[in-house]
């Protein structure tokens, strides 16, 4: 399995992108600001959007690509996400007023249909199966276990402190956890306020995972990148960490 990062940052800025991976070029989890890195072609290939939750840097490349493919789209792109979310896209994005109703676009063959999922459902998309995992954020908000028949990673998406994840973890034993760290122990009160982890929060979920897998941090603020890292590596010296890089391309095999 190919997981390209094209966008991974808690923010914007010269070079920075938020939450975008493409993966197997098919398969798009989230659907930020990295979205700007496809070129037409890459674009028209997607088949599946799996969203994690509605805010606008998981979302935002979504209605701007649809419009830059619509004329040549070949295939409706499936667009997999909670309930709640798919509503909230459907109110606040794509009610003309946002943007166009793409869920009724062209009328005869629309470009997306929506496709609810929840805590726990595993689907299965193209050749793989995706578990549907919960998170803890101020919105609706799911992550992803995504695995083929040789390896897995879970995604988080953006959460804070979630026991109800460990225990699946534990079971499922992905190779690759790729998980929210968002801010700086010093930014403690903030980071469970706004449902985001720090390090320290980190080291203290990380006692409930019984294996050892590559560990990536994710959604770091812009600016507090190498202060989040240090207190990472300080604090988790005996776990695989290192950050999650915008341009890596992680090849599970
Ligand atoms: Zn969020
Ligand atoms: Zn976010």
């Amino acid at each position: 399995m190919k997981i390209e990062i094209l966008g991974c940052s808690g923010g914007i800025g010269p070079g920075l992108k938020t939450t975008t991976f493409l993966i197997d070029d098919t398969l798009l989890l989230d659907a930020g600001t990295g979205v700007e890195l496809l070129t037409m072609e890459r674009m028209l290939n997607i088949r599946d959007v799996v969203i994690t939750h509605a805010h606008l840097d998981h979302i935002i490349g979504l209605p701007l690509m649809l419009a830059t493919i619509f004329d040549q789209h070949r295939y409706p792109i499936n667009i997999y996400a909670h309930p709640e979310v798919i509503t909230v896209l459907e109110e606040h994005i794509f009610n003309w007023t946002m943007w166009p109703d793409y869920t009724r676009l062209p009328e005869n063959n629309p470009i997306i249909r929506m496709h609810p999922v929840d805590v726990g459902e595993v689907l299965k998309i193209q050749n793989k199966a995706i578990e549907v995992l919960p998170a803890e954020h101020p919105t609706p908000t799911v992550g992803y276990l995504i695995s083929d028949e040789l390896n897995s990673f879970a995604f988080t998406g953006d959460t804070g402190t979630n026991d109800q994840l460990w225990p699946l973890l534990n079971q499922r034993k992905p190779d690759l956890l790729i998980i929210d760290v968002s801010f700086t122990d010093e930014s403690d009160e903030l980071a469970r306020l706004s449902g985001h982890l720090t390090p320290s929060q980190l080291t203290s979920q990380l006692t409930q995972l019984e294996h050892n897998p590559r560990i990536t941090v994710t959604h770091l603020k812009p600016g507090m990148e190498e202060s989040i890292m240090q207190q990472c590596l300080r604090l988790l010296p005996h776990r695989q960490i290192d950050r999650l890089q915008q341009g890596e391309v992680i090849t599970l095999n």
